[in-house]
């Protein structure tokens, strides 16, 4: 079992990096295109009725949306730039009064802007809020192990919550809240581009799943939705900080992260028929510096 599971660890990590050779950031960014995201397309999830792709274009949030980027003739590069343009307005943005007066940053997210596999979690909490991060208390450090597990790092990938805004005192986040943020999510996952996202907890997969079933019946139970204007393969995992409190959990968790290189492995779900539209050129960033610990691995 130790040696199948090895096996396919290897495997998806060598996918992740020979098909887009996504490690190393800015520098993979400019080299990787759209057209290295099409060679899978068509290609489903075999095996069990669990595993079965749904594709459920009408009750996606965003759902017939116009893409804002033309996505299919926008590069990587202007996909970064404009991933830039829209951190830039979040850190302006105040739709939440109360998480705006009382942030201390907004946590946009980090890690590979061109990234076959992106994380969404719940929102920044307090270490968060103070380092501008993602994923940097107990729970990230979790993160980390686990990715570490099936051969990837933080730069593989990349890592961001519904809310961009830390709630004060760690409580959930309201709908109103939700409802606000999910804009910059869709944004976010219309840029970079992911072939599949994980889901971390119930508040991501209620959103981009637009259903109430919870995480504890979904988890590791992988899907094709179209979410925004992309199809992805959407599979839904507990949250790491829910894992600590119960060390059960952190197995469970453990189990279903093993899955991730085969699922990753199959490539991008067959895409909906995007309409032709112009792509904007991306909004001027402000002139403040670049908030260099979040930009540093886009
Ligand atoms: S949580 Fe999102 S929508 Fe609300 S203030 Fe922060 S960036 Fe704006």
């Amino acid at each position: 079992m130790a040696g199948q599971r090895a096996a396919q660890v290897g495997d998806g990590a060598q996918r992740l990096h020979r098909d887009g050779a996504r490690a190393k950031g800015e520098e993979v960014i400019a080299a990787v295109g759209p057209a290295l995201r099409t060679g899978d397309a068509g290609r489903e999830l075999e095996g069990a009725p669990d595993d079965t792709p749904q594709i459920a274009k009408g009750n996606s949030p965003g759902s017939g949306r116009r893409s804002r980027l033309g996505r299919v003739s926008s590069t990587a590069a202007q996909r970064r730039e404009a991933l830039k343009a829209v951190l830039a307005e979040a850190r302006g943005c105040t739709r939440c009064p109360e998480l705006a007066r009382t942030r201390s940053t907004v946590v946009f997210g980090s890690g590979n802007a061109d990234a076959e596999l992106m994380f969404v979690g719940e929102a920044p909490g307090r270490n968060e809020d103070l380092q501008g991060l993602p994923f940097v208390g107990q729970a990230g450090q979790l993160l980390d192990r686990l990715l570490g597990e099936i051969g990837l790092a933080r730069s593989d990938v990349f890592i961001n919550n519904v809310l961009n805004c830390r709630p004060p005192g760690n409580r959930d986040p309201q709908p109103a809240e939700i409802e606000h943020c999910q804009d910059f999510l869709f944004r976010k996952i219309e840029l970079v581009q992911p072939s599949m996202i994980v889901t971390l907890g119930n508040f991501a997969t209620k959103l981009l799943r637009q259903d109430t079933t919870g995480v504890m019946r979904l988890h590791g139970r992988p899907e094709v939705r179209v979410v925004g204007t992309r199809a992805v393969r959407l599979y839904p995992v507990f949250h790491p900080a829910a894992a600590l409190y119960t060390p059960a959990n952190v197995d469970v968790l453990r189990e279903d992260f093993a899955r991730i290189p085969e699922l990753l492995a199959l490539g991008a779900p067959e895409q909906p028929q995007a309409e032709a539209v112009e792509p904007e050129p991306p909004a001027a960033a402000e002139a403040e510096p670049e908030p260099s610990l979040q930009l540093g691995l886009f």
